[in-house]
Protein backbone atom coordinates (compact mmCIF):
# COMPACT_ATOMS: atom_id res chain seq x y z
CA UNK A 1 0.00 0.00 0.00
CA UNK A 2 1.39 3.55 -0.90
CA UNK A 3 1.46 6.07 1.91
CA UNK A 4 0.42 10.00 1.62
CA UNK A 5 2.22 11.74 3.81
CA UNK A 6 0.20 14.48 5.79
CA UNK A 7 1.40 18.33 6.08
CA UNK A 8 2.62 17.47 9.49
CA UNK A 9 4.61 14.02 8.23
CA UNK A 10 6.02 16.16 5.60
CA UNK A 11 7.43 18.71 8.01
CA UNK A 12 9.32 15.97 9.47
CA UNK A 13 10.62 14.37 6.79
CA UNK A 14 11.75 17.64 5.48
CA UNK A 15 13.66 18.11 8.61
CA UNK A 16 14.94 14.69 8.90
CA UNK A 17 16.34 15.30 5.19
CA UNK A 18 17.98 18.31 5.87
CA UNK A 19 20.05 16.99 8.52
CA UNK A 20 20.72 13.48 6.91
CA UNK A 21 22.36 15.16 4.08
CA UNK A 22 24.20 17.57 6.35
CA UNK A 23 25.59 14.08 8.04
CA UNK A 24 26.44 12.32 4.64
CA UNK A 25 28.40 15.42 3.26
CA UNK A 26 30.33 15.69 6.70
CA UNK A 27 30.98 12.02 5.86
CA UNK A 28 32.11 12.09 2.17
CA UNK A 29 34.10 15.52 3.24
CA UNK A 30 36.45 12.89 5.29
CA UNK A 31 36.72 10.24 2.87
CA UNK A 32 40.42 10.55 1.69
CA UNK A 33 43.70 7.82 1.60
CA UNK A 34 44.25 5.70 4.54
CA UNK A 35 40.56 6.22 6.25
CA UNK A 36 38.68 2.67 6.81
CA UNK A 37 35.18 2.09 6.52
CA UNK A 38 34.66 1.81 9.54
CA UNK A 39 36.10 5.43 10.77
CA UNK A 40 33.07 6.98 8.59
CA UNK A 41 30.56 4.32 10.26
CA UNK A 42 31.44 5.68 13.76
CA UNK A 43 31.22 9.75 11.87
CA UNK A 44 28.23 9.44 10.96
CA UNK A 45 26.73 7.65 13.99
CA UNK A 46 28.38 10.22 16.24
CA UNK A 47 26.97 13.36 14.05
CA UNK A 48 23.21 11.27 14.09
CA UNK A 49 23.32 10.81 17.79
CA UNK A 50 24.61 14.38 18.25
CA UNK A 51 21.29 15.69 16.51
CA UNK A 52 19.50 13.69 18.97
CA UNK A 53 18.10 11.51 15.64
CA UNK A 54 18.63 7.09 15.50
CA UNK A 55 20.48 5.84 12.30
CA UNK A 56 18.00 3.69 10.21
CA UNK A 57 20.20 1.19 9.24
CA UNK A 58 21.26 -0.07 12.58
CA UNK A 59 20.50 -3.80 13.15
CA UNK A 60 18.01 -3.06 10.36
CA UNK A 61 16.61 -6.64 9.31
CA UNK A 62 14.51 -6.31 5.93
CA UNK A 63 12.42 -9.07 5.40
CA UNK A 64 13.90 -12.23 3.91
CA UNK A 65 17.55 -11.15 5.85
CA UNK A 66 19.26 -13.34 7.75
CA UNK A 67 20.97 -11.39 10.40
CA UNK A 68 20.24 -7.57 11.27
CA UNK A 69 22.65 -4.77 9.59
CA UNK A 70 25.30 -4.39 11.87
CA UNK A 71 26.41 -0.71 11.17
CA UNK A 72 24.60 2.86 10.34
CA UNK A 73 26.36 3.52 7.21
CA UNK A 74 26.50 1.26 4.01
CA UNK A 75 30.18 1.49 2.52
CA UNK A 76 30.69 -0.17 -0.86
CA UNK A 77 33.91 0.48 -2.46
CA UNK A 78 35.10 -0.11 -5.78
CA UNK A 79 33.38 -3.11 -7.14
CA UNK A 80 30.98 -3.24 -4.24
CA UNK A 81 27.58 -1.81 -4.90
CA UNK A 82 25.74 -1.64 -2.09
CA UNK A 83 25.38 -2.08 1.67
CA UNK A 84 28.83 -2.90 2.10
CA UNK A 85 29.30 -3.65 6.07
CA UNK A 86 32.10 -1.29 7.09
CA UNK A 87 35.51 -2.75 8.43
CA UNK A 88 38.03 -0.93 10.70
CA UNK A 89 40.72 -3.51 8.53
CA UNK A 90 39.10 -1.76 5.51
CA UNK A 91 41.69 1.16 4.51
CA UNK A 92 41.22 3.52 1.57
CA UNK A 93 43.04 4.06 -0.54
CA UNK A 94 43.96 6.32 -3.62
CA UNK A 95 41.99 5.70 -6.59
CA UNK A 96 39.01 4.07 -4.67
CA UNK A 97 35.35 5.17 -5.25
CA UNK A 98 33.44 4.72 -2.20
CA UNK A 99 29.74 5.45 -1.71
CA UNK A 100 28.00 5.52 0.96
CA UNK A 101 24.71 5.21 1.69
CA UNK A 102 22.98 6.91 4.84
CA UNK A 103 19.14 6.43 6.50
CA UNK A 104 18.30 8.45 9.36
CA UNK A 105 15.32 8.52 11.76
CA UNK A 106 13.99 12.34 12.90
CA UNK A 107 10.71 12.22 15.05
CA UNK A 108 9.66 8.56 13.76
CA UNK A 109 9.92 9.08 10.57
CA UNK A 110 12.52 7.94 8.40
CA UNK A 111 14.75 9.43 4.56
CA UNK A 112 17.21 7.73 2.71
CA UNK A 113 20.18 8.72 1.08
CA UNK A 114 23.22 7.93 -0.80
CA UNK A 115 26.33 9.40 -2.73
CA UNK A 116 29.09 7.47 -4.23
CA UNK A 117 32.53 9.98 -3.99
CA UNK A 118 36.60 9.30 -5.24
CA UNK A 119 39.59 8.61 -2.72
CA UNK A 120 42.36 10.97 -3.65
CA UNK A 121 42.83 11.32 -7.23
CA UNK A 122 40.69 8.37 -9.14
CA UNK A 123 40.79 7.40 -13.48
CA UNK A 124 38.76 9.46 -15.70
CA UNK A 125 36.54 6.02 -16.28
CA UNK A 126 35.80 6.39 -12.61
CA UNK A 127 34.97 9.91 -12.97
CA UNK A 128 32.55 9.42 -15.52
CA UNK A 129 31.04 6.58 -13.81
CA UNK A 130 29.99 8.92 -11.23
CA UNK A 131 28.95 11.37 -12.93
CA UNK A 132 26.68 9.15 -14.76
CA UNK A 133 24.94 7.51 -11.93
CA UNK A 134 24.42 11.27 -10.15
CA UNK A 135 23.08 12.34 -13.74
CA UNK A 136 20.59 9.56 -14.10
CA UNK A 137 19.08 10.32 -10.39
CA UNK A 138 18.52 13.52 -11.49
CA UNK A 139 16.61 12.34 -15.36
CA UNK A 140 15.11 10.47 -12.65
CA UNK A 141 14.18 12.82 -10.11
CA UNK A 142 12.98 15.27 -13.41
CA UNK A 143 10.14 12.86 -14.69
CA UNK A 144 8.59 12.18 -10.69
CA UNK A 145 5.83 14.75 -10.67
CA UNK A 146 2.64 14.07 -9.65
CA UNK A 147 0.65 12.28 -13.10
CA UNK A 148 3.29 10.60 -13.98
CA UNK A 149 3.67 6.69 -13.41
CA UNK A 150 6.49 4.82 -11.64
CA UNK A 151 6.96 3.26 -15.11
CA UNK A 152 8.21 6.68 -16.63
CA UNK A 153 11.09 7.04 -13.60
CA UNK A 154 12.53 3.92 -14.71
CA UNK A 155 11.88 4.70 -18.29
CA UNK A 156 13.93 7.64 -18.19
CA UNK A 157 16.79 6.33 -16.04
CA UNK A 158 17.05 3.52 -18.67
CA UNK A 159 17.02 5.76 -21.86
CA UNK A 160 19.22 7.90 -20.73
CA UNK A 161 22.14 5.41 -19.46
CA UNK A 162 21.40 3.82 -22.62
CA UNK A 163 24.16 5.93 -24.56
CA UNK A 164 26.72 4.65 -22.15
CA UNK A 165 27.81 1.17 -21.81
CA UNK A 166 26.91 0.58 -17.82
CA UNK A 167 25.39 -2.03 -16.88
CA UNK A 168 21.72 -1.22 -14.40
CA UNK A 169 21.56 -2.96 -11.10
CA UNK A 170 17.89 -4.75 -12.14
CA UNK A 171 17.57 -6.31 -8.86
CA UNK A 172 17.68 -3.61 -6.77
CA UNK A 173 15.47 -0.42 -6.74
CA UNK A 174 14.10 2.54 -5.10
CA UNK A 175 11.50 2.49 -3.23
CA UNK A 176 8.88 4.32 -0.77
CA UNK A 177 9.77 5.41 2.43
CA UNK A 178 9.02 7.79 5.48
CA UNK A 179 6.79 5.43 7.98
CA UNK A 180 9.19 2.41 6.99
CA UNK A 181 13.28 2.63 5.78
CA UNK A 182 11.43 0.42 2.84
CA UNK A 183 7.60 1.37 2.01
CA UNK A 184 6.05 0.54 -1.59
CA UNK A 185 6.19 1.17 -3.96
CA UNK A 186 9.34 -0.33 -5.44
CA UNK A 187 10.65 1.40 -8.33
CA UNK A 188 13.08 -0.01 -11.11
CA UNK A 189 15.81 1.93 -12.74
CA UNK A 190 14.06 0.35 -15.84
CA UNK A 191 10.90 0.00 -17.28
CA UNK A 192 7.85 0.97 -19.93
CA UNK A 193 6.82 4.37 -19.51
CA UNK A 194 2.52 4.50 -18.78
CA UNK A 195 2.87 1.81 -16.58
CA UNK A 196 2.83 1.26 -12.66
CA UNK A 197 1.04 3.13 -10.23
CA UNK A 198 0.45 6.35 -10.38
CA UNK A 199 2.86 9.55 -8.49
CA UNK A 200 0.14 11.63 -6.57
CA UNK A 201 1.42 14.78 -4.57
CA UNK A 202 2.39 13.79 -0.61
CA UNK A 203 4.03 10.38 -1.83
CA UNK A 204 7.59 10.15 -0.68
CA UNK A 205 10.08 8.30 -2.52
CA UNK A 206 13.93 7.43 -2.67
CA UNK A 207 15.25 7.08 -6.42
CA UNK A 208 18.75 4.98 -6.15
CA UNK A 209 19.96 4.50 -9.95
CA UNK A 210 22.91 1.77 -9.34
CA UNK A 211 25.68 1.64 -12.41
CA UNK A 212 28.10 -0.51 -13.11
CA UNK A 213 31.03 0.09 -15.52
CA UNK A 214 30.49 -3.50 -16.86
CA UNK A 215 27.75 -6.43 -16.31
CA UNK A 216 24.45 -5.01 -14.67
CA UNK A 217 24.77 -8.76 -13.02
CA UNK A 218 25.67 -8.51 -9.68
CA UNK A 219 26.83 -11.38 -6.66
CA UNK A 220 25.67 -11.55 -3.01
CA UNK A 221 28.56 -11.73 -0.63
CA UNK A 222 28.32 -14.46 2.06
CA UNK A 223 28.06 -11.82 4.40
CA UNK A 224 24.35 -11.89 3.68
CA UNK A 225 24.85 -8.05 3.11
CA UNK A 226 27.32 -6.79 0.37
CA UNK A 227 26.52 -6.68 -3.17
CA UNK A 228 29.19 -7.17 -5.88
CA UNK A 229 29.57 -6.58 -9.65
CA UNK A 230 29.86 -10.09 -11.43
CA UNK A 231 32.60 -9.05 -12.97
CA UNK A 232 34.50 -7.04 -10.60
CA UNK A 233 34.52 -3.88 -12.37
CA UNK A 234 33.20 -0.42 -10.57
CA UNK A 235 29.64 0.03 -9.55
CA UNK A 236 28.10 3.73 -8.90
CA UNK A 237 24.96 4.87 -6.66
CA UNK A 238 23.34 8.15 -5.86
CA UNK A 239 19.87 8.76 -4.04
CA UNK A 240 17.64 10.92 -3.15
CA UNK A 241 14.34 11.41 -1.04
CA UNK A 242 12.06 13.31 -2.66
CA UNK A 243 8.38 14.84 -2.23
CA UNK A 244 6.25 14.46 -5.31
CA UNK A 245 4.12 17.43 -5.74
CA UNK A 246 2.09 18.84 -8.87
CA UNK A 247 5.14 19.92 -10.53
CA UNK A 248 8.63 19.33 -9.71
CA UNK A 249 9.58 16.97 -7.21
CA UNK A 250 11.26 18.46 -3.79
CA UNK A 251 14.49 16.96 -2.35
CA UNK A 252 14.34 16.13 1.19
CA UNK A 253 17.42 15.41 1.63
CA UNK A 254 19.38 18.36 0.71
CA UNK A 255 20.81 21.19 3.09
MG1 LIG B 1 17.28 3.36 -0.34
Amino acid sequence: MIIIKTKEEIEILREGGKRLATVLYKVRDIIKPGISTKDLDDYAFKLIKEMGDEPAFLNYRPEGADSPFPASLCVSVNNEVVHGIPDAKRILKEGDIVSIDLGLKHKGLFTDMALTAGVGEVSNSSIKLMKATEDALKVGIAVSQGGNRIGDIGFAIENFVRKYRYGIVEVLSGHGVGKKVHEDPYIPNFGKSGTGAKLVPGMVIALEPMLNNGTKNVILDEDGWTFRTADGKKSAHFEHTILITEGEPEILTKI
